[in-house]
This record gives structure tokens, C-alpha cells and sequence, in this order.
């Protein structure tokens, strides 16, 4: 059996769907409140691959926010991620993945420290980041999307934005080596980190997003925001393609311009329907098919029984594995969402 940990968008997000959720108890209730709610599993899951494989699965929503990193919460932010995995690993999943913030959480917060969760000892490698899949997804939909939209990748500018992640250094490592992008600009904060990837890669330009954005045919936004970014349509060059990775979402604008285009990035679509009910509710277009890519890697694992923590630290996803895990994708019926 494969597990989901996740988590909503935002405060507001959690009340909004609690009633939906089967808790209509947590609806009007404020952060306090979610940073003391338990772990549950609300939602049990059936998928069948394109060769006839089927498998199950369950959701668990951590009740982490957002919310509790902006208002220091650090202590209950952390117990969320943790306690959620201890959940899933007592109710029998196999190989569960860390969705949207909860393995950012656990590698910022060093929660690998932390074995014990009551009576459960955890076992790490039950659990996987999804991030490799992320990754590849991303980089698929640079490759496709700009086909489609005409931008030829050996005349473009690529920036991205969070480049030193974990998924934006693999997306970093697939542009240099498996595409003949123009050039490559590279965002994050933190410059030391920059300047090694920069070493790792042996090309790329640091820059602030305010300087990268008027060059850029192409952003891939993968940074860990909290809390979307604002864009003003002047500052983008014409057409610019721009691929939201993040959850939450890294973009807060909606460009209301025919050369601007927004891509729902590390998100693929299955070619059958999935029994599930989740996706409604974090408000994929086609709930039934749309999921997050590191959902679907713990689905990959289970339909090929590689039960291991396929994804996990920081910043060593490498192109074989992508290579590996793009396979099963395609193997088993995903497809990145394209414009
Ligand atoms: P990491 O924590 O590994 O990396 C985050 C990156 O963002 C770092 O380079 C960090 O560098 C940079 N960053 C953070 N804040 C800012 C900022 N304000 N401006 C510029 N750069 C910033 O995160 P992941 O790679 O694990 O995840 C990235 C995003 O992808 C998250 O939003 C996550 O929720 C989402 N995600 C989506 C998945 C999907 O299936 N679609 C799956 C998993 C994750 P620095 O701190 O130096 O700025």
C-alpha cells in the first residue's frame, strides 16, 4: 500500500474544505487550533495503471500550514510532519510520500533525528520526498511546453527560481546536461550555495529575480515560498512561459496576457481515472486525473515494488535516477500537464 502526506494551501484553504474533509468541527476554528489537530487519514485511493496493475492507497493530511512557519510555530510544525508519518507507517503503508512543505520541513527542521514518535520506532526508508519525479516533470514540461509554444530552447534564456533546491538543483543539472538551452539564470538567496552549484554545473549566471525576469523566455519556480510572489506583466519579456512548481504556489498574479503563459508545473495527469476524492480539493482542474508528481512517485514505487526511500536528503536526485523513475512513469500511464 502507497501513503500521500499532505497538507492545505493556507488557514483559510483548511476551514474552507474542513466541512468537505468530514470535520466540520475544524471549520471555524483558527491556527491555534490546527496546530494541536492530530493526523487523520481522509481519504482511501485506487489506482490502475495502463498495463492492468491496480493498487491502493491512503491520504493523510498532516494539518500543517503554512501559517505555523510565518508565526514561528516551529515546534508544531515539525510534530505535524512527524506525527503524520508515524500515522501512516501504523496503519500499514508501504512507501509514503512527503508532499508540498512536509520534507522541506523535515530536512530544514533535521527531524531524521527524531526515530521515536510514541510507540512507533520510524523506518525512513518507508518514505520518499517525491522529488525526483518532481523534477523530471518539471524539466518534461520545459522540454514540451516550449515546443509548443514555439520558444526554441537554443535561442532562450531559462531562470530558476529556487535553483539550489532540492527539486531546482535536479532541474538545473537536466537543463545543462540534456538540453541546449542559450542560458541559464539562477535564483535563490543564499550565494554561497549559488556559487557551488554554479561549480557543480560549470555554467550559470547569479542574479536577483528583479534582474532575471525581463531576460527570461522561461521561469521554472521551484523556491519553498510560504506565501506566493507578486509579478508585474511589464517586467516579463514577450512571449515568457512560466512554470509554478511550488506549493503553494510561488506566483501570486494572474497575467491576463495572450503572450503570458502559467503552467501548473510538477503536476502530471494519469490516463484513467483515480478513485480519490483529494485532488477536488486542493482544486486541480481534473481532479479525477490531475495529481502532484511526488503523489505520483510514491504510486510508482508501489506499482514497481521498489519499497525505498528512492528520493530522499538534499540535493542528490542525479539524471539516472530521474531517468529511472521517468520510465515508470511513463510505463504506467502519467503524463506531464501541458498548456
Ligand atoms: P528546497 O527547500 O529544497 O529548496 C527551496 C529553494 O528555494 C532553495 O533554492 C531556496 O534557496 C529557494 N528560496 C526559498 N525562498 C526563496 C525566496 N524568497 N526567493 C528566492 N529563492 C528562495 O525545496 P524543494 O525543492 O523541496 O521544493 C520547492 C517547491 O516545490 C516547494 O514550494 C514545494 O512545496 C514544491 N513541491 C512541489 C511538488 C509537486 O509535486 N508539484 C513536490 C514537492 C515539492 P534560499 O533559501 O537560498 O533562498
Amino acid at each position: 500500500m502507497f501513503g500521500l502526506i499532505g497538507h492545505l494551501t493556507s488557514l483559510e484553504h483548511a476551514q474552507a474544505v474542513a466541512q468537505e474533509l468530514g470535520f466540520p468541527e475544524y471549520a471555524d476554528q483558527g491556527l491555534d487550533f490546527w496546530c494541536s489537530a492530530p493526523p487523520q487519514i481522509v481519504d482511501t485511493i485506487k489506482v490502475t495503471s495502463v498495463t492492468g496493475q491496480q493498487i491502493e492507497g491512503r491520504y493523510v493530511e498532516s494539518c500543517f500550514l503554512p501559517e505555523m512557519l510565518a508565526a514561528r510555530r516551529i515546534k508544531a510544525a515539525t510534530r505535524k510532519i512527524v506525527n503524520a508519518m508515524a500515522h501512516a507507517q501504523k496503519n500499514g503503508v508501504d512507501i509514503t510520500a512527503l508532499g508540498g512543505f512536509s520534507s522541506i520541513i523535515f530536512e530544514n527542521f533535521k527531524l531524521q533525528q527524531i526515530k521515536q514518535v510514541r510507540n512507533v520506532t520510524l523506518e525512513f526508508q518507508r518514505f520518499t520526498t517525491g522529488n525526483t519525479h518532481t523534477a523530471y516533470i518539471i524539466c518534461r514540461q520545459v522540454e514540451q511546453a516550449s515546443e509548443q509554444l514555439g520558444i526554441n530552447l537554443s535561442d532562450a534564456v531559462v531562470t530558476v527560481c529556487g535553483a539550489t533546491g532540492d527539486i531546482g538543483s535536479a532541474v538545473c543539472r537536466w537543463l545543462n546536461a540534456r538540453t541546449d538551452i542559450k542560458e541559464l539564470c539562477l535564483v535563490a538567496r543564499n550565494q554561497e550555495r549559488i556559487q557551488m552549484l554554479k561549480e557543480e554545473l560549470g555554467r550559470g549566471k547569479a542574479m536577483s529575480l528583479e534582474e532575471a525576469l525581463p531576460q527570461s523566455d522561461i521561469v521554472v519556480w521551484v523556491a519553498s515560498m510560504p506565501k506566493g510572489t507578486e509579478v508585474n506583466v511589464e517586467t516579463l519579456k514577450h512571449p515568457c512561459l512560466m512554470i509554478d512548481g511550488g506549493y503553494p504556489k510561488n506566483l501570486t498574479s494572474r497575467f491576463n496576457h495572450p503572450d503570458i503563459f502559467v503552467l501548473n508545473g510538477g503536476i502530471v495527469e494519469h490516463s484513467l481515472d483515480i478513485d480519490w476524492r483529494i485532488m477536488g480539493i486542493v482544486n486541480m482542474d481534473v481532479p479525477a486525473r490531475q495529481l502532484f508528481a511526488c503523489f505520483a512517485e510514491s504510486m510508482l514505487l508501489e506499482f514497481e515494488k521498489w519499497y525505498t526511500n528512492f528520493s530522499w536528503g538534499r540535493n542528490q536526485i542525479t539524471l539516472e535516477k530521474m531517468d529511472q523513475i521517468g520510465k515508470a512513469s511513463i510505463k504506467h500511464g502519467f503524463r506531464p500537464l501541458l498548456i
